[in-house]
């Protein structure tokens, strides 16, 4: 069982914001993304020396952490142009198998953030050629964190969409699990949704729990967020207590939801009935901090 993890302490890499537009990126150690895929050695996010880099399509700072710059570098040739460091062993590990097994690390947490803020930006890079509002090609300023449409001398910020992710619990401190048609098979976890405009994060949780199950909530409670950049996402993590029972699925986005004890969620489990969210999710920390709830009850009875 893995413990809860929330970010809630302050970032342990400097982005040195102030350094953005005269670092010299060629200087700094490089952690390289292929297609959302990040360059590790023995569980670790590789650092290629300064004059190691591969010939980038896209260099951004990442800041400082260790006494080192840090920088995110794209390979012009992907995988091609760390083909030398791959056969000398490293490999290219997509980010969310990837935080399964840094959360598993006592010493994770830094190349946890460094390995989500340079997937996240070369996301957004990729993902935003053109000025959203004259369709001109922009160009990467400012460290890699703007970039620039020269038709009109407009600057685009990365993109971060806000998404709710929400346990519920009924007055028995049973959850709500559901299956999610996105979802593969047997794996269940708590509702979660975008946040439309317009909205505030708690109506958002009123919104999707009443439209994905039925159900009407009270008593929402923040718990924690994490950076998701699948592909620009962070999740804001929240509980609530559910004021009715009566669980009725979509059918389209969630197309089972049940409520479990904590011991038939272990049987489930077990059995191979149901498959929980990964370690390294705020999902899996939200349903650990409940399922570890019941300790923590016994423990102050
Ligand atoms: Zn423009």
């Amino acid at each position: 069982m893995s413990a809860p993890v929330f970010l809630d302490a302050p970032l342990l890499v400097d982005r040195a914001a102030e350094r953005r537009d005269s670092v010299d990126l060629a200087a700094a150690h490089a952690v390289v993304v292929v297609d959302g895929a990040v360059l590790v050695r023995d569980g670790q996010v590789v650092r290629l020396a300064p004059g190691s880099h591969p010939q980038a399509s896209l260099v951004a700072f990442l800041g400082q952490a260790q006494g080192r710059d840090l920088a995110l570098v794209v390979p012009e040739d992907g995988a091609q142009g760390v083909a030398d460091v791959l056969a000398a062993g490293a490999e290219l590990v997509a980010l969310r198998p990837l935080l399964a097994t840094l959360d598993a690390r006592h010493d994770g947490a830094l190349d946890r953030e460094l390995a989500t803020t340079a997937v996240a930006l070369a996301r957004w890079h990729g993902n935003h050629p053109r000025c959203a509002h004259c369709g001109e090609p922009t160009v990467p300023t400012s460290g890699g964190w703007v970039r620039r449409c020269e038709a009109e001398e407009r600057d685009h910020y990365p993109r971060t969409d806000p998404a709710i992710i929400v346990a519920v619990t009924d007055a028995d401190d049973r959850l709500l699990v559901a299956h999610a048609s996105t979802f593969s098979a047997g794996r269940y976890s708590h509702l979660a949704g975008y946040v439309e405009p317009g909205e505030s994060f708690e109506q958002a949780v009123h919104r999707e729990v009443a439209e994905e199950v039925g159900l009407a909530v009270a008593d929402i409670e923040y718990v924690g967020s994490q950076p998701w950049p699948f592909p620009a996402s962070v999740m804001v993590g929240f509980r609530a207590t559910a004021v009715s029972l009566a669980l009725s699925p979509d059918g389209v986005e969630i197309t089972d939801a049940l409520w479990v004890t904590r011991a038939e969620l272990d049987a489930a489990t077990e059995a191979g009935r149901m498959v929980l969210p990964p370690a390294g999710s705020i999902a899996r920390s939200l349903l650990e901090q409940w399922r570890q709830g019941a300790a923590a009850d016994v423990g102050a009875a």
